[in-house]
Protein backbone atom coordinates (compact mmCIF):
# COMPACT_ATOMS: atom_id res chain seq x y z
CA UNK A 1 0.00 0.00 0.00
CA UNK A 2 1.41 3.45 -1.01
CA UNK A 3 1.62 5.97 1.90
CA UNK A 4 1.17 9.91 2.01
CA UNK A 5 5.04 9.59 0.12
CA UNK A 6 3.76 11.65 -3.37
CA UNK A 7 6.13 13.88 -4.28
CA UNK A 8 6.15 16.26 -6.73
CA UNK A 9 9.53 16.13 -9.43
CA UNK A 10 11.79 17.60 -7.36
CA UNK A 11 11.11 14.97 -4.98
CA UNK A 12 10.04 17.00 -2.09
CA UNK A 13 6.94 15.50 -0.31
CA UNK A 14 3.59 16.88 -0.29
CA UNK A 15 0.36 16.49 1.68
CA UNK A 16 -2.69 14.39 0.62
CA UNK A 17 -5.69 15.82 1.94
CA UNK A 18 -7.43 13.55 4.32
CA UNK A 19 -10.60 12.88 6.91
CA UNK A 20 -9.42 10.74 10.22
CA UNK A 21 -11.64 8.34 11.73
CA UNK A 22 -12.35 8.28 15.08
CA UNK A 23 -12.40 5.63 17.39
CA UNK A 24 -15.87 4.00 16.86
CA UNK A 25 -15.56 5.18 12.97
CA UNK A 26 -17.25 8.50 13.58
CA UNK A 27 -15.87 11.00 11.09
CA UNK A 28 -13.29 13.28 12.54
CA UNK A 29 -11.39 16.32 11.08
CA UNK A 30 -10.53 16.84 8.27
CA UNK A 31 -6.89 18.09 6.93
CA UNK A 32 -3.54 16.82 5.65
CA UNK A 33 -1.84 13.37 5.88
CA UNK A 34 1.91 13.35 5.01
CA UNK A 35 5.00 11.07 5.44
CA UNK A 36 6.51 10.40 9.38
CA UNK A 37 7.90 13.23 10.17
CA UNK A 38 11.29 12.60 11.71
CA UNK A 39 13.02 14.59 14.75
CA UNK A 40 16.74 13.76 13.07
CA UNK A 41 18.64 15.49 16.63
CA UNK A 42 16.70 14.14 20.00
CA UNK A 43 18.94 12.08 23.29
CA UNK A 44 15.93 10.22 24.53
CA UNK A 45 17.45 9.30 27.75
CA UNK A 46 16.78 12.78 28.49
CA UNK A 47 13.14 13.32 27.87
CA UNK A 48 9.98 11.41 27.79
CA UNK A 49 10.36 8.66 24.64
CA UNK A 50 6.33 8.21 24.74
CA UNK A 51 5.45 12.22 23.80
CA UNK A 52 6.79 12.37 20.67
CA UNK A 53 3.81 10.37 18.49
CA UNK A 54 1.45 11.99 20.44
CA UNK A 55 2.86 15.20 19.55
CA UNK A 56 3.70 14.80 15.30
CA UNK A 57 6.82 12.66 15.11
CA UNK A 58 7.04 9.77 14.42
CA UNK A 59 11.13 8.47 13.97
CA UNK A 60 14.00 10.07 16.14
CA UNK A 61 17.59 9.86 15.27
CA UNK A 62 19.23 9.59 18.87
CA UNK A 63 22.72 11.28 18.70
CA UNK A 64 24.28 10.32 21.99
CA UNK A 65 23.52 8.02 24.50
CA UNK A 66 24.33 5.10 26.81
CA UNK A 67 24.42 2.24 24.33
CA UNK A 68 22.52 -0.59 26.61
CA UNK A 69 19.91 1.97 27.42
CA UNK A 70 19.00 3.06 23.65
CA UNK A 71 19.40 -0.34 21.63
CA UNK A 72 16.57 -0.96 24.69
CA UNK A 73 14.60 1.85 23.57
CA UNK A 74 14.73 1.65 19.94
CA UNK A 75 13.99 -2.25 20.59
CA UNK A 76 10.41 -0.67 21.88
CA UNK A 77 7.02 -1.18 19.99
CA UNK A 78 5.79 1.99 20.69
CA UNK A 79 6.88 4.92 18.64
CA UNK A 80 8.55 6.49 17.80
CA UNK A 81 10.42 4.44 15.76
CA UNK A 82 14.16 4.93 16.71
CA UNK A 83 17.71 5.12 14.64
CA UNK A 84 20.82 5.75 16.98
CA UNK A 85 24.21 6.78 16.78
CA UNK A 86 25.28 5.51 20.25
CA UNK A 87 28.03 7.14 22.54
CA UNK A 88 29.74 10.40 22.23
CA UNK A 89 32.93 9.59 21.00
CA UNK A 90 35.52 12.30 21.60
CA UNK A 91 39.26 13.25 22.33
CA UNK A 92 40.36 12.32 26.01
CA UNK A 93 39.20 15.40 28.41
CA UNK A 94 37.30 16.66 25.43
CA UNK A 95 33.37 17.71 25.31
CA UNK A 96 31.04 16.63 27.02
CA UNK A 97 33.14 14.71 29.61
CA UNK A 98 32.43 17.48 32.34
CA UNK A 99 28.77 18.01 32.03
CA UNK A 100 26.43 17.44 34.52
CA UNK A 101 24.03 16.28 31.87
CA UNK A 102 25.80 13.62 30.82
CA UNK A 103 24.86 9.82 31.07
CA UNK A 104 26.44 7.20 32.52
CA UNK A 105 28.49 5.22 30.00
CA UNK A 106 27.41 7.87 27.01
CA UNK A 107 31.24 8.92 26.52
CA UNK A 108 33.60 7.08 24.74
CA UNK A 109 37.16 8.97 25.06
CA UNK A 110 39.37 7.90 22.21
CA UNK A 111 43.02 8.22 22.30
CA UNK A 112 44.53 9.89 18.84
CA UNK A 113 45.00 7.41 15.66
CA UNK A 114 48.18 5.54 15.68
CA UNK A 115 49.66 4.28 12.59
CA UNK A 116 48.80 0.18 12.12
CA UNK A 117 52.48 -0.54 11.98
CA UNK A 118 53.37 1.41 15.64
CA UNK A 119 50.15 -1.14 17.19
CA UNK A 120 51.57 -4.56 16.35
CA UNK A 121 49.09 -6.86 17.13
CA UNK A 122 47.00 -4.48 19.60
CA UNK A 123 43.56 -4.03 18.96
CA UNK A 124 43.28 -0.40 17.77
CA UNK A 125 40.71 1.55 20.36
CA UNK A 126 38.80 3.50 17.19
CA UNK A 127 38.09 0.17 15.54
CA UNK A 128 36.74 -1.75 18.87
CA UNK A 129 34.75 1.48 19.93
CA UNK A 130 33.22 1.61 16.32
CA UNK A 131 32.48 -1.86 15.77
CA UNK A 132 30.80 -1.97 19.42
CA UNK A 133 28.69 1.09 18.02
CA UNK A 134 27.35 -0.88 15.33
CA UNK A 135 27.12 -4.12 17.44
CA UNK A 136 24.44 -2.75 19.69
CA UNK A 137 22.71 -0.93 16.03
CA UNK A 138 23.99 1.76 15.61
CA UNK A 139 23.48 3.14 11.83
CA UNK A 140 25.59 5.84 12.55
CA UNK A 141 28.44 7.07 14.86
CA UNK A 142 28.89 11.01 17.05
CA UNK A 143 32.05 12.49 16.42
CA UNK A 144 32.47 15.76 18.97
CA UNK A 145 34.89 18.61 18.10
CA UNK A 146 34.12 21.32 19.98
CA UNK A 147 37.24 23.26 20.49
CA UNK A 148 35.08 25.99 22.90
CA UNK A 149 35.41 23.37 25.78
CA UNK A 150 38.40 20.92 25.71
CA UNK A 151 40.85 19.07 23.32
CA UNK A 152 39.56 18.02 20.17
CA UNK A 153 40.20 15.28 17.82
CA UNK A 154 43.23 15.87 15.20
CA UNK A 155 42.41 15.30 11.63
CA UNK A 156 44.26 12.15 10.95
CA UNK A 157 42.00 10.65 14.13
CA UNK A 158 38.61 12.14 12.28
CA UNK A 159 39.98 10.20 9.26
CA UNK A 160 40.43 6.81 11.17
CA UNK A 161 36.87 6.67 13.03
CA UNK A 162 35.59 7.98 9.07
CA UNK A 163 37.15 4.67 7.46
CA UNK A 164 36.18 2.68 10.56
CA UNK A 165 32.45 4.29 10.27
CA UNK A 166 32.27 3.22 6.80
CA UNK A 167 33.75 0.00 7.02
CA UNK A 168 30.52 -1.08 8.77
CA UNK A 169 28.13 0.75 6.75
CA UNK A 170 27.61 3.57 9.57
CA UNK A 171 27.47 7.20 8.82
CA UNK A 172 29.21 9.57 10.12
CA UNK A 173 27.71 12.95 12.55
CA UNK A 174 29.83 15.39 13.90
CA UNK A 175 29.18 17.69 16.51
CA UNK A 176 31.21 21.10 15.49
CA UNK A 177 31.33 24.01 17.63
CA UNK A 178 34.83 26.45 17.87
CA UNK A 179 37.10 27.98 15.32
CA UNK A 180 37.91 25.25 12.45
CA UNK A 181 36.02 22.34 13.52
CA UNK A 182 32.87 22.96 10.76
CA UNK A 183 36.38 23.26 8.45
CA UNK A 184 37.39 19.74 9.98
CA UNK A 185 34.01 17.59 9.79
CA UNK A 186 33.46 19.11 5.81
CA UNK A 187 36.84 18.47 4.97
CA UNK A 188 36.67 14.88 6.35
CA UNK A 189 33.64 13.89 4.74
CA UNK A 190 31.52 14.02 7.62
CA UNK A 191 28.07 13.14 6.04
CA UNK A 192 25.76 15.55 8.51
CA UNK A 193 26.57 18.10 10.88
CA UNK A 194 24.38 17.83 13.62
CA UNK A 195 23.86 21.54 14.37
CA UNK A 196 23.86 24.22 11.88
CA UNK A 197 27.35 25.97 12.14
CA UNK A 198 26.48 28.11 14.55
CA UNK A 199 30.06 29.21 16.17
CA UNK A 200 31.64 31.16 13.19
CA UNK A 201 30.99 32.11 9.81
CA UNK A 202 31.57 29.44 7.17
CA UNK A 203 33.29 31.38 3.87
CA UNK A 204 31.17 30.71 0.53
CA UNK A 205 33.96 28.40 -0.17
CA UNK A 206 33.43 25.85 2.59
CA UNK A 207 29.53 26.01 2.43
CA UNK A 208 29.69 24.86 -1.30
CA UNK A 209 31.89 22.15 -0.79
CA UNK A 210 29.81 20.94 2.11
CA UNK A 211 26.92 20.68 -0.17
CA UNK A 212 28.65 19.50 -3.38
CA UNK A 213 29.89 16.32 -0.84
CA UNK A 214 26.06 15.89 -0.16
CA UNK A 215 26.89 16.48 3.56
CA UNK A 216 23.42 17.30 5.29
CA UNK A 217 23.19 20.06 8.27
CA UNK A 218 20.14 19.24 10.98
CA UNK A 219 18.90 22.67 12.35
CA UNK A 220 18.73 22.57 15.93
CA UNK A 221 18.42 26.65 15.09
CA UNK A 222 15.80 27.22 18.81
CA UNK A 223 18.49 25.72 20.94
CA UNK A 224 20.10 29.18 20.58
CA UNK A 225 16.81 31.23 20.11
CA UNK A 226 15.78 29.32 23.43
CA UNK A 227 19.06 30.29 25.41
CA UNK A 228 18.90 33.86 24.37
CA UNK A 229 21.90 33.32 22.17
CA UNK A 230 21.47 35.60 19.43
CA UNK A 231 24.61 35.72 17.50
CA UNK A 232 24.12 32.27 17.69
CA UNK A 233 21.48 32.33 16.05
CA UNK A 234 22.19 34.54 13.31
CA UNK A 235 25.03 32.86 12.52
CA UNK A 236 23.48 29.34 11.92
CA UNK A 237 20.73 30.97 10.10
CA UNK A 238 22.90 32.74 7.93
CA UNK A 239 25.52 29.81 7.43
CA UNK A 240 22.21 27.59 6.58
CA UNK A 241 20.77 29.80 3.43
CA UNK A 242 23.93 30.00 1.62
CA UNK A 243 23.82 26.11 2.29
CA UNK A 244 20.39 26.39 1.16
CA UNK A 245 21.65 28.44 -1.53
CA UNK A 246 24.36 26.12 -2.77
CA UNK A 247 22.08 23.18 -3.53
CA UNK A 248 22.46 21.93 0.48
CA UNK A 249 20.35 19.42 2.13
CA UNK A 250 18.56 20.49 5.76
CA UNK A 251 16.71 18.38 7.98
CA UNK A 252 14.17 19.19 10.48
CA UNK A 253 16.31 18.47 13.96
CA UNK A 254 15.41 20.32 17.87
CA UNK A 255 18.16 18.95 20.22
CA UNK A 256 15.37 17.36 21.99
CA UNK A 257 16.99 16.74 25.60
CA UNK A 258 18.66 19.26 25.69
CA UNK A 259 17.13 21.80 27.72
CA UNK A 260 13.44 23.13 27.88
CA UNK A 261 12.42 22.29 24.24
CA UNK A 262 8.06 21.54 23.44
CA UNK A 263 7.67 18.17 22.32
CA UNK A 264 7.05 16.77 18.96
CA UNK A 265 6.45 19.76 16.23
CA UNK A 266 8.52 22.59 16.95
CA UNK A 267 6.65 25.78 16.12
CA UNK A 268 10.40 27.71 17.03
CA UNK A 269 12.15 25.58 15.04
CA UNK A 270 10.33 25.58 11.67
CA UNK A 271 9.69 29.53 12.45
CA UNK A 272 13.75 29.76 12.18
CA UNK A 273 13.92 27.56 9.31
CA UNK A 274 11.70 29.73 7.18
CA UNK A 275 13.51 32.68 8.06
CA UNK A 276 17.29 30.77 6.75
CA UNK A 277 15.08 30.88 3.72
CA UNK A 278 13.47 27.08 3.43
CA UNK A 279 10.29 27.06 1.12
CA UNK A 280 6.96 25.58 2.32
CA UNK A 281 7.67 22.87 0.56
CA UNK A 282 11.19 22.23 1.84
CA UNK A 283 10.09 22.66 5.28
CA UNK A 284 7.76 19.62 4.76
CA UNK A 285 10.32 18.28 3.10
CA UNK A 286 13.00 18.66 5.97
CA UNK A 287 10.37 17.30 8.33
CA UNK A 288 10.02 14.02 6.68
CA UNK A 289 13.10 13.24 4.90
CA UNK A 290 13.71 9.72 5.88
CA UNK A 291 17.94 10.04 6.60
CA UNK A 292 19.45 8.20 7.68
CA UNK A 293 17.59 5.42 6.26
CA UNK A 294 16.46 5.74 2.52
CA UNK A 295 13.00 5.52 2.38
CA UNK A 296 10.16 6.92 4.78
CA UNK A 297 8.82 2.85 4.36
CA UNK A 298 11.89 2.30 6.50
CA UNK A 299 10.32 4.71 8.95
CA UNK A 300 6.92 2.86 9.23
CA UNK A 301 5.55 4.75 5.91
CA UNK A 302 3.64 2.22 4.79
CA UNK A 303 1.65 2.02 8.28
CA UNK A 304 1.28 5.44 9.17
CA UNK A 305 1.33 8.65 8.48
CA UNK A 306 1.66 12.30 10.00
CA UNK A 307 -1.81 14.00 9.93
CA UNK A 308 -2.46 17.91 10.80
CA UNK A 309 -5.73 19.06 11.51
CA UNK A 310 -6.95 21.52 8.91
CA UNK A 311 -6.32 23.12 5.80
CA UNK A 312 -2.75 23.79 5.58
CA UNK A 313 -2.60 27.53 4.97
CA UNK A 314 -1.46 29.44 2.20
CA UNK A 315 0.99 31.94 4.19
CA UNK A 316 4.25 30.25 5.21
CA UNK A 317 4.21 32.60 8.04
CA UNK A 318 1.60 30.50 9.63
CA UNK A 319 2.79 27.09 8.41
CA UNK A 320 4.73 26.28 11.44
CA UNK A 321 1.74 26.72 14.39
CA UNK A 322 -0.73 24.52 12.11
CA UNK A 323 2.00 21.93 12.10
CA UNK A 324 2.61 22.33 15.43
CA UNK A 325 -0.90 20.59 15.54
CA UNK A 326 0.40 17.23 13.69
CA UNK A 327 -0.34 13.85 15.35
CA UNK A 328 1.11 10.18 14.03
CA UNK A 329 -1.84 8.06 12.95
CA UNK A 330 -2.03 4.86 11.33
CA UNK A 331 -2.91 5.45 7.61
CA UNK A 332 -6.09 3.15 7.73
CA UNK A 333 -7.40 5.56 9.89
CA UNK A 334 -7.21 8.22 7.13
CA UNK A 335 -9.99 8.43 4.64
CA UNK A 336 -8.58 9.91 1.72
CA UNK A 337 -11.01 11.99 -0.55
ZN1 LIG B 1 22.49 16.81 20.86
Amino acid sequence: MSTGAAGDAAGTPTGRPARLRLPGGAAGPEGVAFPPFIDHHVHLQMVDPDAAPQAGIAGVVDLGAELTAIAALAAREPLPRVVFAGQFLTAPGGYPSDRWWLRPGSLRELPAATRADDRRALPDPIETAVAEQAAFGARLVKIMLNADAGPVFDRATVDAIVVAARARGLLVATHAEGEGTARLAIEAGADVLVHAPFTERLDDELVALAAASGQCWITTFDIHARAGEASALGTAIDNTARFLAAGGRVLYGTDLGNGELPDGVNPGELAAMLAAGLAPGELIGALSDPWPLGDPVEWGGDALATFVPGPQPQDAEELPAWLAGARVVPIENLEFG
